[in-house]
């Protein structure tokens, strides 16, 4: 026998009996995300590898480790590790710019990380999010968070925490990281290997860092204090402020979490996560937050946005099962030329029919319906004379006499 060949590490096949749950998750978000407004957008799954160095930012993991690029005719190319790159090199193309504002789009679909696989963390996963573009007031980042938390209220997952952050702008930033810097000069030592390469690079993310050791150190009271202090500017603060109202409002609740800093480069302003504690130590639903230059960065105009993305195996891995829908009815007959005439009129009434294509036995095709099927449909000798059908309920064994005009109603 030839060599039998596995799917490969950090990716999994979505089989039929799972598919039930990704369309719970696909049809929700085009429900809800149509009530406030959004299209869907479908962009390529790879672009040009300078995207993503310029567009994600290259002092972050996803850039420098994480990322699938391959040549093809000279030219780097890499498998998307995120969306809103994407996205935003389309909105500038396609000049939606010119659209009046708020531009609001929404996508899903298949990412590429080269991370460590473990529950929660695939190396192709999916996510479902959205980019509002045009509009710099408060009110649009509280609007995507409220899509966020109604998208997941749709889904039955009440109970999520949402946590939110001001980075500030690029201005007021700077004071933070010198701040950051100097408390945590005498710690250096102690910092893990890429805290020690962050240090330089990009002091904010230290923050972000999931190892204890290093966490520990940010508990400190001298570091903490720090890290807690009032850095952003007083136009940073009021946008902070009136997002907190517009979120009262609404009737959200939210944590504030200085050490939420997010791990890509282009964020400004708002930040935010949604977490679950039902996920283990991988626990982030939903990650967003504010980029201001992005677009600009990309060589579009100066133009505001703000966004989210969710993890899709990590809703699924939250919410129940989806259940296999069974067929509406199977037909059991030894007339295939019967069978053919009633599967053909109840599939054009929209009804999941199927009938036996092997010409097994009667009593194979009646036990095969009671696996597969709701009710069986049984076309014998009598009742293609008479031109009646048999329906039999196949959960109360129950059966009636039935015309083929009424079937369609009835099943
Ligand atoms: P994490 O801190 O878990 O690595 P992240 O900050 O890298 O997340 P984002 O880039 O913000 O994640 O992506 C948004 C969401 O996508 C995350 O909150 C998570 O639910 C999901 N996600 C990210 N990476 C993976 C992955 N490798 N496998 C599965 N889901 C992922
Ligand atoms: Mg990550």
């Amino acid at each position: 026998m030839a060599k039998v060949i596995k799917v490969l590490k950090g990716t999994k096949d979505i089989l039929p009996q799972d598919i039930g749950a990704w369309h719970r998750l696909e049809e929700t978000a085009l429900k809800v995300f149509s009530t406030y407004g959004y299209s869907e957008i479908r962009t390529p799954i790879f672009e040009a590898t300078e995207l993503f160095a310029r567009g994600v930012g290259d002092t972050t993991d996803i850039v420098n480790k994480e990322m699938y690029t391959f040549e093809k005719s000279d030219r780097s190319i890499t498998l998307r590790p995120e969306n809103t790159a994407g996205v935003v090199r389309s909105f500038i193309e396609n000049g939606m710019s010119r659209l009046s504002a708020p531009v609001k789009l929404w996508y899903k679909g298949p990412m590429f990380r080269y991370e460590r696989p473990q529950a929660g963390r695939q190396r192709q996963f999916h996510q479902v999010g959205c980019e509002m573009f045009g509009i710099k007031q408060p009110t649009a980042d509280a609007e995507v968070i409220m899509m966020a938390v109604d998208y997941l209220k749709a889904l039955g997952l009440n109970d999520l925490e949402v946590e939110i952050n001001s980075l500030g702008c690029p201005t007021c930033r700077e004071e933070y990281k010198r701040n950051i810097k100097e408390v945590l000069k005498p710690e250096f030592e102690n910092l893990c290997e890429d805290c020690q390469t962050r240090y330089e690079k990009n002091p904010l993310r230290l923050l972000d860092c999931k190892v204890e050791s290093c966490k520990a150190i940010f508990e400190k009271p001298n570091v903490k204090e720090v890290i807690q202090s009032d850095f952003i500017c007083e136009e940073c603060a009021e946008h902070f402020s009136r997002l907190k109202e517009y979120l009262d409002k609404s009737r959200i609740k939210y944590v504030e979490n200085k050490l939420l800093v997010r791990g890509l480069d282009y964020y400004n302003r708002t930040v935010f996560e949604i977490k679950s504690n039902n996920l283990g130590s991988q626990n982030a639903v939903c990650g967003g937050g504010r980029y201001d230059s992005l677009v600009k960065n990309l060589g579009g105009e100066d133009i505001p946005a703000v966004g989210w993305a969710m993890g899709m195996e990590r809703l699924n891995a939250l919410l129940p099962e989806v259940e296999v829908e069974k067929l509406d009815g199977y037909i059991v007959s030894n007339s295939m030329e019967d069978a053919v005439m009633l599967a053909q009129e109840l599939r054009n009434k929209g009804k999941k029919v199927e009938f036996d294509l092997a010409n097994k036995k009667f009593t194979k095709q009646l036990e095969k319906a009671s696996k597969v099927a709701k009710f069986a449909l049984i076309l014998g000798e009598d009742e293609i004379k008479s031109g009646l059908v048999s329906l039999k309920n196949l959960a109360t064994s129950e059966q009636v006499s039935v015309s083929r005009e009424k079937l369609g109603e009835l099943i």
